[in-house]
C-alpha cells in the first residue's frame, strides 16, 4: 500500500501550499485529486488577494475589517494569524513568480475590494487565480523526488484507526476504475467548497463538498455551515460571476430607474460594501419591483464608467465572459448581474494550525473553517485564507510525521466496505429517479430557501426536501456501468456529500434564530449577540445531525454596529 508522511486530498491553492510546505520541511508528500491539479477550481479565481502592503496600511486594520465583515462571527486569533502573515506570504509568491500588476512607479499595484478600507487587493489582471495555481504548480515540480502526485483519483473514504486517529483514504482511480487505500501518518483535506449544492452557482461542477462529507462521516464537527456567501455580481440567466474587481475598478450598480441604490444601505462605500449587505440591498431591489430584464430579476452593473482602456487592462477576463456568456460589451453598455451563490464560510473546523479533532486529519482552504470569514467573507480574503492556512497545515503536520512511525491499520475492511458501496452504486436497477434529477432539484431548493432571505417555514420546506432527496439518493441510479472514467458513479457518491452539505447548512440556519452575516432571517431580523454570539457545530450523531455550540474568540474588538 503507498504510504506517505503527508497526504493532501485537494490540489487547488490550499493543497499545493500544504504540500509545498511540507516537502520543503523535509516530509514524504503526496496530493491527491479528482482532477488535474491546474483544473482546480482555484484557477477560476479572479479579482485578487488581499495583504497589507501599501505603506498607509497595517495588518491591524485588515484584521479589524475582516472581523467587522465576518459580523463578529470570525475567530480573532485566526484573523490576526492570517492578516499579519498575509504580507509575507504574498511577497513570497511574488518572489517564486507570480507576475503581480504593478503600478506606474514599479510597486506592486492594489485595487479597491469590498468592505477594506482601503485599496488592498494585489492582482493579475483578473485570472489572478490561475496566476498563482500555475507557479505553485511549477514549484511542487520542482520537489518531484519527494511530492508524488495522483492525479484523477478520487477520495471515496477516510479510514481511522480503531483509537479513532486518521491513517489513510481509499481512492478510486477515475481512469480504470481500480479501488486503492493509501496510508498516511497525517491527511490534510484541501477539497475546496459545495457551491454545487446550490443551483446555479458560481462554482465549477467538481466543487461538490466531498472533503467536508469526508470529513463529517469521520466524525468530524462542522462549523458556520449556515453562513452561504451569495455574490452581488453573477450573470442573471447563467450564474457565472462579475468578478468585484469591477466594482473595485469603478463600476455602479444601478436599477431599472437608473439609480444607484446602494445610497440607501451603504452611504459610505456604495457598491463597495461586503458582499451580504450589497447581496441583500440588491435583492430588495428585485423583490420591490425594481429590477431590470425579464421578470425584473436582474440589476444593471455598469462598467462603462471605468475608462476602457482601463478596463481592457485590468478587467479582460470579464470583457470576455459578457460577450460570451451575455451578448454583452460591458466597456460599452451595461450587463444584467443578480446575487448568486459564490462561497460557504462554514466547513470542517479547525484550530490555527489546521487540526481538526480528529487526531492526524486536517483541513484548510475553503473546505475549512478555521473561522475567518465568520459570517461574511471579504472578497480576495479566501484566496489568502487557502494560502496561509494551507502553509499552517503542511509544515504542522510534516512536523507531526517526523515524530511518529507509519500507523498500522488494517485497510481490508474499509476497502471491502469501500468496492460493496461502488458495485451497489453501478448495480442499481433503472427505477426511482437519476443522479442528475435529484441534483437539479437540490439545487433549485437550496436557491430559493436558503438564500439572501431566509425564514423558518421556507427553512422547513427545504429541510423536508432535503430529508426525501437523502432517500432518494440511496437508490439513484446511473447509466454507465464501466470501469474506465466512469464519471456517472462518482457523480452519485458527490450526490451523498452534497446531501449531507446541505442538510448541516439548513439545519444550522434554522437554529440560528438571528440575523447576522450572510444569515439573514426575515422572521429575526435583528442581530442578537447576547444569544448567538457563537459558532454552530455540527456534528454526525448516527445517521443524522447533532448540534452544538462553540464560543467566537474575542481578541481586540468587542463587536458593534456594522455599518458602511
Ligand atoms: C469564479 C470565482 C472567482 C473567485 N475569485 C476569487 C478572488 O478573486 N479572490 C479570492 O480570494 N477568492 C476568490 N474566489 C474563491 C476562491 O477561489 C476559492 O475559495 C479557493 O480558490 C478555494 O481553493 P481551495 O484550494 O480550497 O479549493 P479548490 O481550488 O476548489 O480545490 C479543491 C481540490 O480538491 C480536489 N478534490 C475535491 N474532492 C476530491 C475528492 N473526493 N477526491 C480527490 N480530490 C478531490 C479537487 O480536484 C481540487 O484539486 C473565487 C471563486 C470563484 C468560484
Amino acid at each position: 500500500m503507498p504510504s506517505h508522511d503527508v497526504l493532501i486530498i485537494g490540489a487547488g491553492l490550499a493543497g499545493q501550499r500544504a504540500a509545498l510546505a511540507a516537502a520543503q520541511a523535509g516530509a514524504s508528500v503526496a496530493v491527491m485529486s479528482k482532477v488535474h491539479p491546474v483544473r482546480s477550481h482555484s484557477v477560476a479565481a479572479a479579482g485578487g488577494i488581499n495583504a497589507a502592503i501599501s505603506v498607509a496600511d497595517d495588518w491591524r486594520s485588515h484584521a479589524y475589517d475582516t472581523v467587522k465583515g465576518s459580523d463578529f462571527l470570525g475567530d480573532q486569533d485566526a484573523i490576526e494569524v492570517m492578516c499579519s502573515e498575509a504580507p509575507h506570504e504574498v511577497m513570497h509568491l511574488e518572489h517564486i513568480g507570480v507576475t503581480f500588476h504593478r503600478n506606474d512607479e514599479g510597486e506592486l499595484d492594489l485595487r479597491a475590494f469590498g468592505g477594506a478600507s482601503l485599496k488592498r487587493t494585489a492582482y493579475v489582471a483578473d485570472i489572478t487565480g490561475q496566476a498563482m495555481l500555475h507557479v505553485l504548480y511549477e514549484q511542487l515540480m520542482r520537489h518531484h523526488e519527494t511530492v508524488d502526485l495522483y492525479e484523477e483519483w478520487f477520495t471515496t473514504c477516510l479510514m481511522l484507526d480503531e483509537d479513532g486517529r486518521c491513517g489513510g483514504v481509499i481512492a478510486r482511480d477515475v481512469r480504470s476504475g481500480r479501488l486503492q487505500a493509501f496510508a498516511a501518518k497525517n491527511v490534510i483535506l484541501a477539497c475546496g467548497g459545495a457551491g454545487q449544492v446550490y443551483k446555479p452557482t458560481t462554482n465549477g461542477l467538481i466543487v461538490t463538498g466531498d472533503g467536508i462529507a469526508l470529513a463529517y462521516r469521520a466524525g468530524a464537527p462542522l462549523m458556520d455551515m449556515e453562513m452561504v456567501q451569495y455574490h452581488p455580481t453573477t450573470l442573471v440567466d447563467s450564474g457565472i460571476l462579475i468578478t468585484e474587481g469591477a466594482r473595485g475598478e469603478g463600476a455602479h450598480l444601478l436599477n431599472a430607474q437608473g439609480e444607484r441604490f446602494m445610497e440607501k444601505s451603504a452611504p459610505n462605500k456604495m457598491e463597495l460594501a461586503s458582499r451580504d449587505v450589497v447581496s441583500r440591498a440588491e435583492q430588495i431591489e428585485i423583490n420591490e419591483g425594481r429590477g431590470v430584464g425579464p421578470g425584473g430579476q436582474g440589476l444593471y452593473l455598469d462598467v462603462t464608467v471605468v475608462p476602457r482602456k482601463r478596463t481592457l487592462e485590468a478587467l479582460r477576463e470579464i470583457v470576455n465572459l459578457g460577450k460570451d456568456f451575455a451578448g454583452v460589451d460591458i466597456t460599452r453598455e451595461p450587463i444584467a448581474i443578480r446575487p448568486g451563490q459564490h462561497y460557504i464560510m462554514g466547513g470542517v473546523k479547525t484550530d490555527i494550525e489546521g487540526r481538526t479533532p480528529i487526531e492526524g486529519l486536517y483541513a484548510a482552504g475553503e473546505v475549512a473553517c478555521v473561522s475567518v470569514h465568520g459570517g461574511n467573507r471579504l472578497g480576495a480574503n479566501s484566496l489568502l485564507d487557502t494560502l496561509i492556512f494551507g502553509r499552517r497545515a503542511g509544515e504542522h503536520a510534516a512536523a507531526r510525521a517526523s515524530a511518529m512511525a507509519m500507523p498500522s491499520l488494517d485497510s481490508k475492511p474499509h476497502m471491502r466496505r469501500e468496492e460493496e458501496r461502488i458495485e451497489g452504486i453501478i448495480a442499481r436497477p433503472r427505477e426511482g429517479r437519476r443522479v442528475s434529477e435529484i441534483k437539479h432539484e437540490l439545487g433549485e431548493v437550496m436557491n430559493s430557501e436558503a438564500a439572501v432571505f431566509r425564514s423558518e417555514q421556507a427553512l422547513r420546506r427545504a429541510q423536508e426536501t432535503i430529508a426525501r432527496l437523502k432517500e432518494e439518493t440511496d437508490s439513484a441510479w446511473i447509466d454507465d456501468r464501466g470501469t474506465v472514467f466512469n464519471q456517472d458513479v462518482l457523480g452519485a457518491i458527490e450526490l451523498g456529500f452534497m446531501v449531507d452539505c446541505a442538510e448541516a447548512t439548513v439545519l444550522a440556519a434554522l437554529e440560528r434564530t438571528e440575523s447576522r452575516g450572510a444569515q439573514f432571517r426575515t422572521d429575526f431580523p435583528e442581530r442578537n449577540d447576547e444569544e448567538w454570539l457563537k459558532h454552530i457545530d455540527i456534528s454526525l450523531n448516527g445517521d443524522g445531525p447533532q448540534v452544538s455550540y462553540s464560543p467566537v474568540t474575542i481578541t481586540q474588538w468587542q463587536p458593534e454596529e456594522r455599518t458602511y
